[in-house]
């Protein structure tokens, strides 16, 4: 059947539905209702109350009246049952409701009860005509609203209409089941047809919502086992390199060298890694862990374990800066050990660059610190064994694959300082395993955070004053918004002359994203040093830049922030022995939710909990804070809603794709036809095909 066959629907309607992303009856019975109206309960009118849920009301229409003046003209249809009357109201549409209604009538109405002055009345009430009074089994539905949009709404294709589609189109279209039985018999989840027909045309609440579950169970389904399929392609089918011997280097550093006790969440990292660079897969692992959690030492372990097996190592930053300072840390922890590690990195000159690379080459070098660079280059390798990439955006599927394409397949072991929550770490990266270090090293001092009204400034300066006078050093922070990153700017240089003013004992420095990036480099160089104590900047710094002596993070405007980001910034600090402060300074109009942001960061310094509240406010793709995040798009489910469904649906799929990797058995074949074109999509989405 085509869609042109179903009644009412001439080649106006046709363009608007497929304007609406409806081209077949398959696109139709897709299109699903976003709410739903309750019609099995009819309440009486004296029974009503102010503000009440969405209710049913059957009468007969007493008056049709046209009132008011100007914007407050409004059309008013009063019903009355034989308990009490009640108004319907309409602002907008009044020609259409006069035409369609008369005096005498008997309709029901459905909608928000609200109370002014004496009268009840639900303003644009959704309305039905009511034939017979005497039998309303017809009226008492789960009537499903669907979506509208101007070009349906143009075309008066209404929800009623779609409606009426939806009883041709379910009786014609086929829907075959293809989850496999007893998938669907473990979580209960109706089949797909019945399924489709309790969507549409529910006999209660509980069938809609079993309907629900079952396409967001679908929808999870179809991509963890595009996920799993791809990473038994593209990974498991490689033999990685396998790290038995946790000899000599391993043992002595750990053993011996090593200047202060591992925390558990790190051992249990460690632990993780063993088993994985154990197993002769490749490792692909997430180490997710607080800023200050201290992820350096758990890569240098696993660096460790390579060196000891004869292989070399990577480590990757986002910056040059970033790399710079892995690269002194590294060096430091490794001092005692006998070890080849080189700094990898732009500005060398060609001599040493080539040196480096004659060493990777050779083999004589065993550790190489530089940018993402280093992996995309014509860098070559003796025997890479183990690739640590610290990331500051998400280093994606694309870029894993450039690293297994470096000779002896490596493990590769990714950081990332950013809490994410479960629910979005699971699809985000649902080809990689996850370990969390959710503990501080001990004796740490938690970073003391205030928030302060602006007209405060003055006691803040004399505060901040007080502790660079002691030694310390402080970040003001200034946002930046993209579309006016001139007036930002404005706003940094007015406080870069100000501070520069007030604190004329100490060097200021100022960092925006309008320097060129040599200029930017010198001036956190400056700050590192310590020849500059007073940081001014727009948010540049939120990437992972370790300055143990900074103590005071000012962020100006800090309603402005996301919680995510200030969360980044606040891990700026407290990283040293020194007590550290954070104080939030807000202006005028404060939204309600800005006012809940700064609270919870007064609240707590708990990285996860930060993260979950930010994505609870801001929704999955903001949180990521791009279009490009990565982050797949579902229909139906909602990642963060249904998370325990993309757990069952998960556990489902790799199941299946361990045991019929080509889903040849005959209990996956009509899965098997579903899932080789979305496959095929989803591998040229990620450039893997
Ligand atoms: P991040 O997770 O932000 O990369 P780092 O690895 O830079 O954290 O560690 C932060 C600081 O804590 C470093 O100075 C590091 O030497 C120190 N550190 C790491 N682990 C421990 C520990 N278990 N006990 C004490 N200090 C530690
Ligand atoms: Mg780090």
């Amino acid at each position: 059947m085509k869609l042109i066959d179903l009644p009412q629907l001439g080649t106006k309607r046709l363009n608007a539905l497929s304007e609406s992303g409806i081209k077949s009856t398959l696109d139709l019975l897709n299109y699903f209702p976003h709410r739903y109206l309750d019609r099995t309960t009819i309440t009486k009118i004296r029974e009503l109350r102010d503000n009440s849920e969405e209710v049913t009301v059957v009468g007969r229409i007493k008056k049709i009246q046209q009132k008011g003046h100007g914007n407050k003209k409004r059309l008013e249809v009063i019903i009355q049952d034989d308990t009490a009357s009640l108004k319907g109201v309409w602002f907008k549409g009044a020609h259409y409701i006069r035409k369609n209604l008369s005096e005498g009538e008997a309709v029901a109405f459905f909608g928000n009860v609200k109370k002014y002055g004496r009268y009840l009345s639900i303003a644009h009430p959704e309305y039905e005509k009511v034939s017979n009074t005497s039998d309303l089994s017809q009226l008492k539905q789960i009537m499903p609203i669907y979506p509208g949009n101007k070009s349906l709404a143009k075309t008066s294709t209404t929800s009623k209409l779609i409606h009426q589609w939806q009883k041709i189109t379910l009786k014609h279209e086929k829907t075959p089941e293809f989850l496999p039985d007893s998938i669907r018999q473990s979580y209960s989840l109706p089949k797909r047809h019945e399924s489709y027909r309790m969507i549409h045309f529910p006999e209660s609440k509980s069938e809609y919502q079993k309907a629900f579950k079952r396409f967001k169970f679908e929808e999870l389904f179809l991509f963890e086992l595009s996920v799993a399929k791809s990473k038994h392609e593209i990974i498991d089918k490689h033999d990685a390199p396998v790290f038995e011997d946790l000899g000599n280097y391993t043992q002595r550093f750990f053993n011996t060298h090593l200047p202060f006790e591992l925390t558990d969440g790190q051992k249990s990292a460690l632990s993780d890694i063993k088993k994985d660079v154990r197993s002769g897969k490749q490792m692909n692992r997430l180490l997710q862990g607080d800023v200050g959690s201290g992820k350096t030492i758990v890569a240098l372990g696993a660096i460790l374990m390579a060196l000891d097996n004869g292989y070399q190592a990577a480590f990757m930053a986002p910056t040059e800066i970033l790399a710079e300072q892995h690269f002194r840390t590294l060096s430091n922890f490794l001092d005692p050990l006998d070890i080849n590690i080189r700094l990898l990195v732009g500005n060398q000159k060609k001599t040493v660059r080539t040196d480096i690379l004659t060493d990777l080459e050779g083999g004589s070098c065993d550790i190489v610190v530089g940018t993402h660079a280093v992996i995309q280059e014509q860098v070559n390798f003796y025997k890479l064994g183990l690739a640590i990439v610290d990331e500051q955006h998400r280093f994606g599927v694309k870029q894993r694959a450039e690293i297994l394409k470096k000779g002896s397949h490596p493990h590769v072991l990714v950081m990332s300082a950013t809490p994410i929550p479960r629910s979005l770490a699971m699809t985000l990266y649902s080809d990689l395993d996850i370990s969390i270090i959710k503990d501080l090293p001990g004796g740490r001092k938690p970073v003391k955070t205030a928030v302060r009204h602006q007209k405060k400034h003055d006691e803040i300066y004399n505060f901040v004053e007080q502790e660079l006078n002691k030694g310390g050093q402080a970040y003001v922070v200034y946002p930046l918004v993209e579309e006016s990153e001139k007036m930002d700017l404005k706003d940094a240089s007015a406080g870069f002359k100000k501070l520069k003013k007030r604190f004329s004992n100490h060097e200021v420095g100022l960092l925006h994203g309008q320097m060129k990036s040599e200029e930017k480099d010198a001036v956190m160089l400056q700050f590192i040093n310590n020849e500059v104590q007073v940081l001014v900047s727009t948010t540049v710094i939120e990437v992972g830049v370790d300055v143990s002596n900074a103590s005071l993070m000012i962020v100006e405007h800090a309603e402005r922030f996301g919680l995510s980001q200030l969360h980044q910034l606040r891990g700026r600090i407290g990283r040293g022995e020194r007590q550290s402060y954070c104080i939030l300074i807000y202006g005028q109009k404060v939204s309600k939710e800005a006012q809940f942001r700064l609270r919870k960061m007064a609240e707590t310094d708990d990285g996860f909990q930060i993260a979950e509240a930010d994505l609870e406010l801001r929704g999955p793709g903001d949180f990521l804070g791009t279009k490009q995040s990565g982050l797949p798009e579902f229909k139906v489910a909602d990642i963060v809603e249904d998370q325990w469904i993309l757990e069952q649906a998960k556990s489902e799929a790799w199941k299946i794709i361990s045991n019929d990797f080509n889903l040849e058995q005959p209990k996956h074949q009509e899965l098997k036809k579903v899932f080789t074109p979305y496959y095929k999509k989803k591998s040229k989405f990620y450039g893997m095909g």
